[in-house]
């Protein structure tokens, strides 16, 4: 239900030797071209993983671009099976893998991005679409970032939608893991996490939700995590209640100024009508150089679509049929006021934001499936001056 705006993404692991050489100088190049404003991405090689040798070399639709020629072999799902073949039977557990992030920083250079992979991208729905055989129930084998394991990630028809008329699941909320409970974008979540902030155990964390099994993950690994719910204006906001749920109001949070390393959102800012106050919050709680990570709904257009206003009397104007998501907290779900587009980037930065961007990615491999792509945002809080 959260996914039918088919949030994106980008990934790939791949072991082709020489390619690792390859992406070190393209990650130099995309360095230098980003602070020049084109996309930019985040091709820093796996560590272990690229191994491999002697296939790459054949006819392959890239030109002589090399960074087509890394985003077509990283992403070529028939490589992603080969490599599985080949993977090492031991050790496995400690192998380091990365997900590839490519970074962009607006419609232009989005529009840019797609019209460069736009035959990668089908590739990948035709991938997808192989993978359901009928309207049963199946799974995918991967790598479950957050158990360090093999795993089958179940799918099923739950929340699902049609797409070119044809019956598709909502790969953003299934592809469970049968091991850790989580779906796709939760461990996509903490994955990205992991690689973009990398916080010790012991970070100061702020994530707007309490109840779900995405907190209770990353409770488990970082036990000073704080999360909340919004309760409502009638319930005393700040510290646990009697049921140990924290009531958080995005627009005034109770917290002090430069409390949290880094703060996580997903899937809330849509339901906040005065999301720029929600993010100014952020920004005040964030320490320097702190990091906002969060999704929403996303139209990949360059305005935001306003589905609903509330106004100043509280009383609520559908713009457009109103869209409840589930809420963990009530049955009747939570309002859509919002399906975000790339101005919300120059929101961002008007706010005092740095760094931001969205990050795409898809994997075979880690199990992020969905639309040809996934999405995630990032944004930094100014280091101190
Ligand atoms: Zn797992």
């Amino acid at each position: 239900m959260r996914d039918r705006l088919d949030l994106y993404a980008v990934t790939a692991q791949t072991e082709l030797d020489g390619l690792r050489a390859t992406m070190a100088e393209r990650e130099k190049e995309t360095r230098d071209r980003g602070a020049a404003g084109s996309p930019q991405a985040s091709l820093a090689g796996g560590g272990d993983a690229n191994r491999l040798s002697g296939v790459g070399r054949a006819n392959v639709p890239w030109g002589t671009d090399p960074f087509l020629a890394f985003v077509w072999i990283t992403n070529s799902p028939m490589l992603t099976v080969l490599r599985r073949i080949l993977r090492p039977t031991s050790g496995s557990s400690g192998e380091r893998r990365r997900l590839v992030l490519v970074r962009i920083g607006s419609f232009e250079e989005y529009a840019e991005f797609v019209a460069r992979t736009g035959r990668e991208y089908a590739s990948r729905r035709r991938f997808e679409r192989g993978l359901i055989a009928n309207r049963g129930a199946f799974a995918v084998d991967g790598w479950c970032v957050v158990c360090q394991r093999e795993a089958q990630f179940q799918v099923n028809f739950e929340y699902s939608h049609e797409v070119d008329g044809e019956l598709t699941p909502n790969w953003r909320e299934r592809l469970i893991c049968p091991h850790c409970g989580l779906n796709n974008r939760m461990r996509a979540s903490m994955h990205i996490l992991q690689q973009e902030c990398a916080p010790p155990s012991g970070a100061a964390l702020y994530i707007t939700e309490q109840t779900t099994s995405l907190f209770r993950a990353l409770h488990h690994r970082y036990p000073g995590i704080v999360g909340s719910e919004y309760l409502g204006d009638s319930q005393r906001r700040g510290p646990a209640d009697r049921d140990g749920i924290r009531n958080e109001d995005l627009t005034q949070l109770t917290f002090e100024s430069a409390r949290f390393d880094h703060i996580l959102s997903f899937d809330v800012f849509e339901h906040v009508p005065e999301y720029r106050t929600g993010f100014g919050e952020c920004l005040r709680c964030l320490k320097p150089g702190g990091k906002l990570v969060f999704t929403v709904p996303f139209t990949k257009e360059r305005s935001t679509l306003v589905r609903a206003r509330k106004n100043g009397d509280g009383s609520i104007v559908h713009l457009l049929s109103p869209e409840y998501h589930g809420d963990p907290l009530s049955e009747a779900g939570c309002l859509t006021f919002y399906h975000f587009g790339w101005d919300l980037l120059d929101d961002l930065r008007r706010l005092g934001f740095c760094s931001v961007g969205a990050l795409l990615y898809w994997s075979v491999e880690f199990g992020y499936l969905g639309g040809g792509e996934q999405m995630i945002f990032v944004a930094s809080k100014p280091e101190a001056a």
